[in-house]
């Protein structure tokens, strides 16, 4: 029998790899992104459905599952993929911001869960696939924000596979490292929307003179690279509950279990070189 995916934030990115790469192993994909013109190509296959919907808004969400529940009688998947990095230093973000960040990274795969479980547990089968970030194991200077959204995702996802365990539902986190994807422009944007504090320059130097964050950055995969895991989670009985991607996650992995005084120590002279 096909099998059926819902995926968020497909109109690039990791999101837009992803669906291809599920139709490609001839899932019945149900592609969304906020805006359906982003993702009309991928309407053209005959296996993709396409529809309308933000993460932020309940009833786009209710409409999509019901829809798919209607036309499929189940989801086998859902990929919570949507989401933007707000970094910046601590001080200069606006409280509003961080909820605006949460908003998307946190409480929309929040929603999503809650939409899709019933129909899973029910059938006593499905699989949660969060794609999270290396930036869920570890956080940084001027990361705090973004950093802080992943470790709540991760936090959430490893206490819902231990809920949902004796239902059949796995869950399972994609923490990729940088991505080559349209993630970085948002962080760039995000930043320039900042009021700067002014005490914290050295921060905004470093994110314009190395181009330190996001998808250009040292050890970056490409989004295809991704999507495997993606799919791997979405189809495996016994997904591991982590897949790190790419060198930078192997080392915020490593760097997890660094004690906190010396990852501060390792931080401090960091700063000193830039
Ligand atoms: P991307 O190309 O910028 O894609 C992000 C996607 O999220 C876009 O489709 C965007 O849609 C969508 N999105 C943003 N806000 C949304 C909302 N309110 N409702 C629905 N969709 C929304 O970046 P990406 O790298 O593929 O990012 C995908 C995921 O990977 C994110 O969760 C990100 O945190 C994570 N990640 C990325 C990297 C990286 O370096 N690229 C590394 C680790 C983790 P619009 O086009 O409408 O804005």
């Amino acid at each position: 029998m096909t099998r059926t995916v819902l995926i968020t934030g497909c109109s690039s990115g990791i999101g837009r790899a992803s669906a291809e790469a599920f139709l490609e192993e001839e899932w019945t994909v149900y592609a969304t992104a906020r805006n359906p013109a982003d993702i009309q190509t991928l309407g053209d296959h005959d296996d993709c459905k396409i529809a309308t919907l933000d993460v932020t808004d309940g009833d786009d969400i209710e409409r999509v599952v019901d829809r798919i529940l209607d036309e499929e009688g189940r989801i086998d998947a859902l990929v919570n993929n949507a989401g933007y990095g707000q970094f910046g230093p601590i001080e200069d973000v606006p409280t509003d911001t961080v909820r605006d960040q949460f908003e998307v990274n946190v409480y929309g795969p929040h929603r999503l869960i809650r939409e899709v479980l019933p129909a899973m547990r029910r059938r006593e089968d499905g699989a949660i696939v969060n794609v999270s970030s290396a930036a869920g194991r570890v956080s940084f200077p001027g990361g705090g924000v973004y950093c802080g959204s992943k470790h709540a995702l991760e936090a959430m996802s490893d206490a819902l596979r231990n809920e949902v365990r004796e239902y059949g539902i796995t869950v399972s986190l994609i923490e990729p490292g940088p991505v080559e994807t349209g993630f970085e422009d948002r962080v760039e944007s995000e930043i320039d929307g900042l009021d700067r504090s002014g005490a914290y320059e050295s921060f905004y130097d470093l994110v314009e003179d190395y181009d330190a964050i996001g998808g250009g950055g040292f050890g970056a995969v490409e989004p295809e690279r991704v999507a495997e895991d993606v799919v791997d989670a979405a189809s495996s009985t016994k997904p591991p509950a982590r897949y790190p991607v790419g060198p930078l996650a192997t080392v915020a992995e490593i760097g997890r279990l660094v004690p906190t005084r010396i990852a501060d120590s390792l931080w401090s002279f960091a700063s000193k070189l830039s």
